[in-house]
């Protein structure tokens, strides 16, 4: 089962937690708060978690 890295740092995917595609870092976000690149590895794409 393969991931899709459909979120990019500078989206607004909306409130929820996101895994960096890169290194697995979990990453919170509220309703309004951009994308910010991997606080880890500075990865820009996540997936859902
Ligand atoms: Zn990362």
């Amino acid at each position: 089962m393969s991931r899709v890295c459909q979120y990019k740092t500078g989206d607004k995917p909306g409130r929820g937690s996101y895994t960096c595609c890169n290194c697995g870092f979990c990453l919170k976000l509220g309703a309004d708060d951009k994308m910010p690149p991997c606080p880890n590895c500075n990865n820009t794409t996540f997936t859902k978690a």
